[in-house]
């Protein structure tokens, strides 16, 4: 067999990475001119809310001033609109987005809706307890059964291409097969539900999905993740009575200044916040700007903040009809990698594939600290292009092109949680909501809702009580 694409057993590399001192500067607004990913131009008409609210007046008064159009800045509105209760006057929400709607990472990545299971289960028990260990995983079952509920009960899963096709994890070395084992009876002995996981050997992956090495079945989902963000967005857009929502797209906020207030009225205005079209004053912020966030916050530079990282991905064609390649999604070496089948119209048609992953294949820097999303690494592209006619031999045609090819930029932390809360001490009304180091599908969506309840609390002047999936060391006056 030739050699792997793309180097195994990197991940303790990579986290080291993110814990160096850097002299690379915060991250840049995000730039005007991104790579063209499947989610964003694959279809004709599919981002309707491309440019809403580019032209025109700028809004110049909100009560809650969101920053940027991603999964986390739609689901906080949407879940403003449904957790406010009896407003004196309906919250003026407003959505302030650098580029098109939803054109960051959630706009550009690999599509999966899927949890963690029990991976990493061993590791944090022994870093935070048990206790936080299994809100760990809560937080992500929580999550997508939320979303999946929502999806349904608004009989949009065709809208959104929800697939509940199932995952696999290829275990591609005994050090991985090891920390899998670890970790399953970790948190089995936990009492967590592990009942749908199973375990498959080699003869069967080669005999059933033609790979030669072994693999854990977790239930799993995709989707588009565009289309979903859509469907939030119009959904908080309905609750006419209780918000109203507006957005603009194509307005990048160049900075944050505080406004000489006195007044105890929680919803007193206390910050400005400029733009490249004006300026827009209100009483609360959401930096909903993850890989970006130290744009606008500075003090989140660096391995104690965010990390901006570049991600790559390719659609490619597969070489043989999609019975023949399952709907699984699949994740492998430690989740660097990542892939799963487009819906098809016909059992006979060969799908596209979307496959992310390869940035192990750089070198000691992972594609950190890079915040344009307007370039490929051809290092990457060149492992992207070997990485399925490598594992499923005869399935994949080895000098078949990508039919699009794309770069995202992820928000990465040294100790791989985001930042859920206030901002801190000089930022009062100010909360972020960030940093998901590459898997913010199955947890975005929760801690937005967190950081709404949040806002709201502070507005009707009663206390948070947290919710019971969370992590405590999500929280951002944990970190301090
Ligand atoms: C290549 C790639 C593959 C991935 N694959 C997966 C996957 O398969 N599964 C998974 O769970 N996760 C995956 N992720 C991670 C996931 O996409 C993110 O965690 C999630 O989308 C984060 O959502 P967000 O809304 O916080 O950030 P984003 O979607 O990045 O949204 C932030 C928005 O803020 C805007 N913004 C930033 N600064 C400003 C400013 N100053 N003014 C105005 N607007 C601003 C940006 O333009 C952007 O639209 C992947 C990410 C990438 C890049």
């Amino acid at each position: 067999m030739s050699t792997f694409p793309v180097p195994l057993n990197l991940l303790a590399d990579a986290q080291l990475a993110l814990t160096q001192p850097t002299e690379y500067p915060p991250a840049s607004l995000p730039v005007p001119n991104p790579t063209k990913s499947y989610w964003l131009h694959g279809e004709s008409g599919v981002n309707p809310l491309a440019s809403e609210g580019s032209e025109g007046p700028l809004t110049a008064d909100a009560d809650i001033c969101v920053i940027g159009a991603g999964i986390t800045g739609v689901s906080t509105a949407y879940h403003l609109s449904k957790l406010v209760r009896n407003p004196v006057r309906p919250l003026k929400v407003v959505i302030l987005e650098a580029r098109d709607f939803c054109s960051g990472a959630t706009g550009r990545n690999g599509g999966h809706l899927t949890s963690r299971a029990f991976i990493d289960f061993h590791e944090y028990a022994l870093k935070y307890g048990q206790e936080e260990a299994v809100k760990s995983m809560a937080i992500e079952n929580h999550t997508i059964n939320r979303i999946i509920d929502l999806i349904r009960a608004d009989g949009v899963e065709d809208e959104v291409d929800l697939v509940v096709g199932g995952h696999i994890s290829l275990v591609l070395t005994n050090e991985e097969m090891a920390n899998a084992k670890a970790d399953y009876e970790a948190a089995k002995a936990a009492g967590l539900d592990l009942s749908q996981v199973k375990w498959i050997d080699k003869d069967e992956m080669q005999s059933k999905l033609g790979t030669s090495f072994e693999g854990i079945y977790v239930p799993g989902h995709n989707l588009w993740p565009l289309k979903l963000v859509t469907h939030l967005f119009r959904s908080a857009q309905n609750e006419e009575t209780k918000l109203t929502l507006h957005i603009h797209t194509r307005t990048p906020v160049t900075s944050i200044k505080s406004l000489d207030f006195q007044s105890t009225d929680p919803l007193a205005r206390r910050w400005n916040i400029a733009t490249s079209r004006g300026s827009i004053s209100c009483s609360y912020v959401v930096h909903a700007t993850n890989a970006y966030a130290s744009h606008l916050l500075p003090h989140m530079h660096g391995p104690g903040g965010i990390i901006p990282t570049r991600g790559q991905v390719v659609g490619v064609r597969a070489n043989v009809p999609v019975e023949e390649l399952t709907r699984l999604s699949w994740t492998a070496n430690a989740d660097f990698e990542y892939w799963f089948p487009r819906p098809v119209k016909s059992e006979s048609e060969h799908p596209l594939v979307i496959l992310g992953g390869g940035r192990e294949a750089v070198g000691p820097g992972f594609e950190t600290y890079i915040s344009d999303d307007s370039s490929l690494e051809p290092i990457v592209s060149k492992a992207l292009r070997k990485y399925l006619p490598h594992l499923f031999p005869g399935k994949y045609a080895e000098d078949r092109e990508p039919e699009m090819e794309w770069s995202g930029i992820m928000g990465f932390t040294a100790i791989g949680d985001p930042f859920v809360g206030p901002v801190g001490q000089g930022y009062e009304g100010q909360y972020i909501c960030a940093g998901y180091s590459g898997h913010g599908m199955p947890k975005a969506f929760s801690c937005a809702e967190v950081v709404a309840q949040m806002i709201l609390a502070e507005i009707s002047g009663n206390p948070w009580s947290p919710p019971e999936w969370l992590p405590k060391r999500y929280l951002t006056w944990e970190k301090r």
